[in-house]
């Protein structure tokens, strides 16, 4: 049987899957990033990754045609170059290119984010629409806007960028360098750190929680756990209505860690942005379907459209 491998590479961990034509889940498994001994190391751990998932497909059986590889950051798919991330410390890394030295076979580069809306758009909560936005909901957020089955990057790779939408002018400051940004709000280590700091002045003790859990205290009517809640419930349906006015795109996919609170968060924010679209209609927001694994299964993806790409040519 053919396979296709899927490498997601993400700040503290690699996820990868190797993937029938089909969609169906061969073999996975998971890698530290080794982000702490710096990106040389990072490229090193994923070359050496990506070769013993071949082998692990030989040792099975499995001829494997393709592979994808997905990282965060700025991704330039044409040349196969990871230009940048600030979260890994990379720049100008030609991925695509030294893993194919490596295994041997065709490898697609792409961007993280935009790998998980191609695996929901054909494999999870997208089937059955043309177009939708996926948004991921975890450490930062970013989106990817997907239509027919593929996500758009924009002219320098950089759509989908929502989580640095400004939602309260002068506000917070944002580590890309502006200043109340969605995420300084509704990301999973903003909503964990508001919470710590107003539990502080009030009085209350200096736990620290994450995001799931102030999200489970919402429903035990714990105020602090509510304002901080109210806070990222307002600032995604602020920068939604946004988006919903420039692309309408009919359906928004939540995952991420704060989107696992599934009705906690999708219930409020529902209202909200019905509340901030006046004429125009809003998009149906559901929960993502593949959780962790939409990263590992759109790289797996890229990896057959090579093939597929291939084949039509021929
Ligand atoms: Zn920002």
């Amino acid at each position: 049987m053919h396979c296709a491998i899927g490498l997601d590479v993400g700040g503290t961990a690699m996820k990868a899957a190797l993937t029938a034509a089909d969609g169906t889940v061969l073999h996975t498994d998971r890698r530290p990033t080794n982000r702490e001994h710096g990106p040389d190391a990072v490229v090193t751990a994923i070359v050496d990754f990506a070769a013993d998932l071949a082998a692990a497909a030989s040792t099975r059986g499995f001829e494997c045609g393709a592979a994808g590889v997905a990282v965060p950051g700025i991704v330039e798919e044409t040349t196969g170059t990871a230009l940048f991330s600030a979260n890994i410390g990379w720049r100008d890394v030609p991925l695509q290119k030294l893993v194919n030295e490596r295994i041997g076979v065709p490898v697609a580069l792409g961007h993280d984010v935009r790998a998980g809306g191609v695996a929901e758009a054909r494999l999870g909560a997208g089937r059955g629409y043309r177009q939708f936005l996926f948004l991921p909901i975890g450490t930062g957020i970013a989106a990817a806007i997907v239509i027919d089955g593929q996500a758009i990057g924009g002219a320098n790779g950089g759509a989908g960028e929502v989580g640095h939408i400004v939602v309260r002018p002068g506000g917070e400051p944002c580590g890309c360098g502006s200043a109340g940004c969605m995420e300084t709000l509704a990301s999973g280590s903003s909503i964990a750190r508001h919470y710590a700091v107003l539990q502080a002045k009030r009085g209350g003790n200096a736990t620290a929680l994450s995001a799931a859990e102030v999200a489970a205290r919402v429903a035990t009517g714990d105020p602090a756990a509510s304002a901080v809640w109210n806070d990222a419930v307002e600032a995604l349906a602020l920068a939604l209505a946004h988006v919903t006015l420039v692309l309408d795109p009919g359906l928004v996919v939540i995952g991420g860690g704060v989107g696992d609170a599934g009705e906690t968060l999708l219930a409020p924010l529902r209202k909200a942005l019905a509340a901030h679209l006046t004429f125009a209609r809003a998009p149906r927001l559901v929960r993502a379907e593949l959780g962790d694994a939409a990263g590992s299964l759109g790289a797996a993806l890229m990896g057959w459209d090579l093939l597929d790409g291939d084949r039509s040519q021929s």
